[in-house]
């Protein structure tokens, strides 16, 4: 049995959720009843959060104006997807979800704050909204399908925002709802990104959390396989915006998977992947725009191919941060007290390099922290800096970092060495260089201007523009 989970973009409008029934259909025709995880519609998310918001900070207008807009989007979709005998109900539906939220917010707006568990309730309700018209395109098509809200299913601790699965639980009530429903052939229908405390207090899995919805309801059901459908041809050997011959790498392993996404590629979180990882289960990602491309098989082990670098990422937006001087010589301690600083500021830090004459250390943070980060080091390294210890705390912005990911390039030698070639036929400077011990990447930090550049000059230097032949 198949766990399949559609993005916002792919329930994006009337016409995008009745390609995704057919999808259904076709996939239960040939492997027998899918469970299917839906997001709420594009965009849809994002207002529900802003009505919440903006009725917290005193505008009693705007949630008003919103939950209008709602309405008539998601009534176009039913009115685009569901057979005239189908819409009345579907849409009472929506409409009580759409009040629901008018009245949330009316609260929110005469207590003038929006609790964290308040938000939780306001933003899944998107999810409650588009299961209803999938299941109801699916009816429409012939297919039985239920909708079904993860508040039942998903058993989460409390942590409002970005709740944790209470796994045996979770794993109870999975089986005990939806497998009597897949043995009857009935397609449930479940909403992604929401679940629910034991005393079934409305949570969420945290922003773009229906990826781990499908991965702990695959899990817990033992799918055979995870199918995220998502707008694009699974993963790429790169950005297609920055190099034109990118192309669909058709196997990656879980490590090469979350060192990717680490690094700024639109692959799943590697928390999203974990429940999958876990039990070894292979999660696909397909394109519903394309159905018939066969997309990304991410697994354990892929089968091997002549590339030992499989793809090429980059972040950018970002500052390089160097903190010199003669004093940190041979003196504990001080790697701690500036990586406790930006700690504290909440900094997230995103590539280290230290030289081996221990003068100088530096890293990569995001360029909106910059002033931030470098106000906390210089307080906190203020006696340092007064003693000459350490002469300088120095910003440069922008900078990417560009990553080179592979799991074969462990303990293959030359990777680096080609990578640097390039760049320094191209004529661009690399301004620090960092390799985990685990050798799944090597990332460089280089000019911000420069970014796109360094990605291609890699890219054709590896030859990933070419198919994989694997061997
Ligand atoms: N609808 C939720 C969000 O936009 C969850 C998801 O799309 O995965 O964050
Ligand atoms: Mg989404």
């Amino acid at each position: 049995m198949l766990t399949i989970k559609f993005g916002g973009t792919s329930v994006g409008d009337g016409h995008r959720i009745a390609d995704v029934a057919k999808i259904v259909a076709s996939l239960r025709e040939q492997r027998g009843a899918p469970v299917a995880v839906v997001s709420a519609m594009a965009g849809v998310t994002n207002r529900l959060v802003e009505a919440a918001s903006t009725a917290a900070a005193g505008d009693g207008e705007r949630y008003r104006a919103i939950a209008n807009a709602l309405w008539v989007q998601h009534e176009a979709a039913a009115r685009a997807c569901l057979p005239e005998s189908l819409q009345a109900d579907v849409l009472r539906e929506i409409r009580r979800q759409v009040d629901l939220l008018s009245s949330l917010c009316q609260s929110i707006h005469v207590l003038g704050e929006c609790t964290p568990r308040a938000m939780d309730l306001v933003s899944g309700l998107g999810e409650r909204m588009s299961v209803r018209l999938v299941a109801g395109a699916l009816a429409g098509l012939g297919v039985p399908a239920e909708p079904v809200e993860a508040c039942d299913l998903i058993i989460t601790n409390g942590r409002f925002g970005a709740a944790e699965p209470l796994w045996e639980e979770t794993r109870r009530r999975s089986r005990e709802r939806l497998l009597p429903l897949l043995e009857r052939g009935v397609v449930p229908v479940i909403t992604g990104f929401i679940a629910a405390t034991p005393e079934g207090v409305p949570t969420t899995l945290g922003r773009g959390g229906s990826d781990y919805s499908a991965a702990i309801i695959g899990s817990c059901l033992d799918s055979e396989e995870i199918w995220i459908w998502t707008d694009v041809n699974g993963v790429l050997t790169a950005d297609p915006r920055l190099v034109s011959n990118a192309r669909t790498l058709p196997e990656l392993s879980y490590i090469e998977a979350a060192e990717l996404s680490y690094f700024g590629a639109k692959v799943l979180h590697p928390k999203t992947m974990l429940p999958a990882i876990e039990r070894r289960i292979p999660v696909r990602i397909k394109n519903t725009f394309e159905p018939d491309h066969p997309g990304t098989l991410i697994v354990a082990e892929p089968r091997p191919s002549r590339h030992v670098v499989k793809a090429i990422t980059a972040i950018r937006d970002l500052t390089l941060v160097t903190v010199e001087g003669r004093g940190m010589i041979g003196v504990p301690g001080v790697a701690a007290k500036v990586f406790g600083a930006v700690a504290r500021e909440g900094v997230n830090v995103l590539m280290i390099s230290q030289s081996s004459s221990e003068q100088n250390i530096c890293f990569v943070i995001p360029r909106e922290a910059t002033e931030r980060a470098v106000q906390a080091l210089r307080s906190d390294l203020s006696h340092e800096l007064a003693r000459r210890d350490i002469e300088r705390v120095e910003a440069l912005a922008p900078v990417a970092i560009v990553a080179v990911v592979g799991a074969g390039m462990r303990g293959t030698p030359g990777i680096a060495a080609k990578a640097f070639g390039a760049l320094a036929r191209g004529g661009i400077n690399i301004i620090a260089i960092a390799q985990g011990s685990s050798e799944y990447n090597i990332s460089f930090c280089v000019d911000g201007e420069r970014m796109a550049e360094a990605v291609s000059l890699v890219h054709d230097e590896f030859d990933l523009g070419t198919p994989n032949g694997a061997m």
